[in-house]
């Protein structure tokens, strides 16, 4: 069984890469820092290598130990967290490609199944709760940190317990968190709930662009690299959820310019669209409610018509 030989190779391990997917969410960060965590409790000589993430995890144990960069050329083990596809890896594939073991541990339907040993579970909300049962396997006391990086990643993924894809045992496992002393309120308010003056800046702007298309069907907003600077954050999490949330709309679109020219795509669905097939026409993936591309070399104004255009094809 995979998780039989992920446990052998973590076991035989001496040193350890964990990687996650660029732009890092709760799910990313949280899974990687759980696994740190819990692969130090095993002795292990462990890098966590995220050249750069949201402000608003800082606070998570071991966040501190987050490198730039990896220590060592070639590991004996790399292990991908929460990410689909090799080409996501941060641009550190060669990390991944060049250790003497891959493992991949996600929750993505679209997962190209690039490591040695897959442990892929699309049913789960979150990787975080995949990991779970990892953790478990390795017989890792799941401590009160342990257990923080763990919520953080279920409470991003599933919305704080509000998507479809919560199972009880989300629940029950949460509870369990709850009697290890976990701060399930504190964590939620942190990492949900507050943002920053700065972040505040830049959602009022992407906000008031806000535009309903297609009846009402298609919410579009974007920003752009001058707006980031203007508000002093690059930190755009929560915008495409804002055209989500708006009545009737069934798709919400928002681009991000990246470099001039170039966008990062995020989708977000509501009831029937699965907007990861619409992110495969864009070079992504994701999640059918909840997924993302890019578009390269092209005004704002076109990419703007080529997504509306492939978003419209789905509505009923
Ligand atoms: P977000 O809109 O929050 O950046 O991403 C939503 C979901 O889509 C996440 O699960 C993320 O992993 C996935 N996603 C976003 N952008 C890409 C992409 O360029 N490629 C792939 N394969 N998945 C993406
Ligand atoms: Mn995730």
């Amino acid at each position: 069984m995979t998780l039989d030989n992920i446990k052998e190779e973590i076991y035989s391990a001496k040193n350890i890469v964990i990687l996650t997917h660029d732009i890092p969410d709760g799910d990313a960060i949280g899974s990687s820092l759980s696994l740190y965590l819990a692969l130090k409790q095993l002795g292990k000589t462990v890098d966590v290598v995220i050249p750069k993430y949201s402000k608003t995890f800082e606070f998570l144990p071991g966040a501190t130990e987050i490198k730039k960069e990896g220590a060592m050329e070639a590991y004996d083990l790399a292990i991908a967290l929460d990410c689909g596809d090799i080409k996501r890896l941060n641009g550190f594939t060669n990390y991944f490609e060049d250790a003497n073991c891959r493992i991949c541990i996600d929750h993505h339907g679209i997962n190209t199944m690039f490591g040695d040993y897959n442990f892929v579970d699309p049913t789960a909300p979150a990787c975080c709760q995949i990991l779970i049962t990892v953790l478990k396997a390795l017989e890792v006391e799941i401590t009160k940190d342990i257990g923080t990086c763990l919520l953080t990643g279920i409470i991003t993924d599933t919305g704080g317990f509000k998507y479809p894809g919560v199972k009880a045992e989300t629940f029950e496992f949460v509870a369990e968190l709850l009697n290890k002393g976990v701060n399930v309120s504190e964590t939620y308010k942190t990492v949900l709930q507050t943002i920053s003056k700065e972040k505040f800046e830049l959602r009022k702007i992407a906000m008031n662009r806000i535009e309903l298309l297609e009846e009402g069907k298609i919410a579009y907003t974007y920003i752009l690299q001058e707006d980031e600077k203007k508000a002093g954050s690059e930190d755009h999490d929560g915008i495409v959820e804002m055209g989500r949330d708006i009545e009737g709309v069934e798709i919400s679109i928002f681009l991000r310019e990246t470099e001039k020219n170039n966008y990062k795509i995020s989708l977000r669905s509501n009831n029937y669209v699965n907007v990861a097939d619409i992110s495969l026409l864009f070079n992504g993936g994701g999640h059918i409610r909840a997924a993302g591309g890019t578009i390269t070399n092209m005004h704002l104004n076109k990419a703007k018509e080529k997504i509306i255009n492939e978003c419209k094809k789905h509505l009923k």
